[in-house]
Order: C-alpha cells, then sequence, then structure tokens
C-alpha cells in the first residue's frame, strides 16, 4: 500500500471564505509524525458529481482517501449520498452509532428526532468510528480490495477526535514500517531568501539526499531540512554545513 494519503475536505463554506479549512494541517501533521505522508488535499463544494469525480480521481493516485464534512442532518449534507452513488452501495443504519446518538442525546434530556438518526447511516459495509465528541460518526469503508476510504466529520473538533481515535491507530498498525522523517529546523534572522541563496549559490551549497524548505515570516527565515533515516549522515553535513555559512544571522 503507498504511504501517500490524500484528504478532500467538503464544504462549501470553505470555498466561499466563511470557514478556514484547518483540516489539512491537522492530518498533515498526524501523518508526518507516523512516516506517512498527506500528498494533496483537495476542497470542493457540497456537489454531488464534483464530490464523485474528485474521489475517484484521488483513488487513481493513492490507495487511502481521507474524506470530510457533508455527514450532518441537513439537505446540503450529501456526502454519504454521493459515495454511495460513486461505489454503488446502500447506506444503512449503523446500529453502533444509533446507540451511541440515543444515549448521547438522552444524556442531554433532548429527544432522538427522524432527522437526529440520519446522523446514525453509513455505507453499506462500512466500519463505523465511533465520535467521542459529536453525533455524527466516522466510517472506514473499503471499495475494493486494497483501497481504504475514511469518511470524517466536518467540525473541527470532532475531525480531530475520530482522526485520533480510529484513523492514526489504525495506519499506525497498517505501516509498523513506516518512520517518521528525520528533520532540522534552523532559523536565521536579518537576511532575506534572495540572499541565504546567494550565500548557499557562492558555496556550492547541494543536499541531494535532504529536502530543503524555507519559510519566511516575522523578520526571521525558517529553514527545514529532512531526509529519511537512512540518509541520517548526509542530514548532517548539510545541517553543519549551512551553520557554518549562516553562523551570523542563526538565532
Ligand atoms: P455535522 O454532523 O455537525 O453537520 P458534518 O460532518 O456534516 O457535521 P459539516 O456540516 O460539513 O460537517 O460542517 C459542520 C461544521 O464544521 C461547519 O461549521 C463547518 O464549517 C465546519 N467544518 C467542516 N469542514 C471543516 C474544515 N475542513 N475545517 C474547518 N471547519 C470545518
Amino acid at each position: 500500500m503507498k504511504t501517500d494519503l490524500e484528504l478532500v475536505s467538503i464544504g462549501s463554506e470553505l470555498l466561499s471564505g466563511r470557514t478556514l479549512n484547518r483540516h489539512a494541517q491537522t492530518l498533515g501533521a498526524a501523518l508526518t509524525a507516523i512516516g506517512l505522508r498527506l500528498s494533496r488535499d483537495t476542497t470542493i463544494p457540497d456537489e454531488i458529481e464534483i464530490i464523485q469525480a474528485v474521489v475517484r480521481e484521488a483513488f487513481e493516485r493513492v490507495d487511502i482517501v481521507v474524506v470530510s464534512g457533508g455527514l450532518g442532518p441537513t439537505s446540503d449534507d450529501i456526502t454519504r449520498d454521493a459515495l454511495a452513488g460513486l461505489f454503488g452501495c446502500r447506506i444503512v443504519t449503523s446500529p453502533t452509532a444509533l446507540n451511541a446518538l440515543h444515549k448521547r442525546l438522552n444524556d442531554r434530556g433532548r429527544t432522538v428526532t427522524p432527522a437526529a438518526e440520519r446522523m446514525a447511516l453509513i455505507l453499506e459495509g462500512a466500519e463505523t468510528l465511533l465520535n467521542s465528541v459529536g453525533a455524527a460518526p466516522g466510517e472506514r469503508f473499503s471499495p475494493e480490495s486494497g483501497k481504504i476510504l475514511f469518511i470524517l466529520p466536518g467540525p473541527p473538533a470532532e475531525f480531530v477526535a475520530v482522526l485520533n481515535d480510529h484513523v492514526i491507530p489504525y495506519l499506525k498498525d497498517q505501516f509498523k514500517e513506516a518512520v517518521p522523517l528525520e528533520l532540522r529546523v534552523l532559523i536565521v534572522e536579518g537576511i532575506g531568501e534572495a540572499d541565504i541563496v546567494t550565500r548557499l549559490e557562492e558555496a556550492e551549497f547541494q543536499c541531494l539526499e535532504a529536502s530543503i524548505g524555507f519559510y519566511p515570516g516575522s523578520g526571521k527565515v525558517e529553514i527545514r531540512l529532512t531526509a529519511p533515516r537512512e540518509q541520517l549522515a548526509a542530514l548532517n553535513d548539510a545541517e553543519r554545513t549551512l551553520r557554518k555559512l549562516l553562523h551570523d544571522c542563526l538565532i
């Protein structure tokens, strides 16, 4: 199975400017920490044809796709319908999710309406991923052998809860051999990106086995070097050389 995953963030409000899409950062950080990579985040509106096309295309590139948003009881929540249509499966009630929903609403003295019960719907054959902080569960669904689709609720706290409780433990188990990239961080001040690059070019600095990223902000530039563990020696060399070349600007 490929160690790259894709995220499909669903919600018209993420594109209209009403809501900041925070899931790419959350998922990217969680995957990086376990040695996997978020290779793409596609943000799309609540529109059936677009959801189907984007998820289909994502599965042409990777084996694991995470979809978020549009699982609630309102008329604009059409993610599950779109996915059922795409994979030709039925939508059924998850007994586990329904029990949890009843308990959750009863504990709060609220009535379980048919609209609320729609939040216990899942794709037939999917595993229910209980949501410890909200009503709509997540799901793990395999559209075909070797492919996995995670469907996660949109509200950030619920996305994080289902991610940490279910998705990350599952992925850790599937990818026992995955190792996070080694990371070195340098921060420089009083020198801009262009001048840094000039210095590195004049010194013919190269780091072929490591990736280098420059992140300017607040008058400083953060330089991040990453490499797989097998390239540790090359990474340490690159870091040493950079520290020497930029010694007067390091903080
Ligand atoms: P619910 O069951 O609560 O309706 P849902 O899974 O259907 O959840 P949405 O209805 O799409 O999710 O969104 C619920 C809330 O979460 C909205 O306020 C929405 O703006 C927010 N939300 C959804 N996706 C994201 C995201 N990627 N980043 C930040 N907030 C998001």
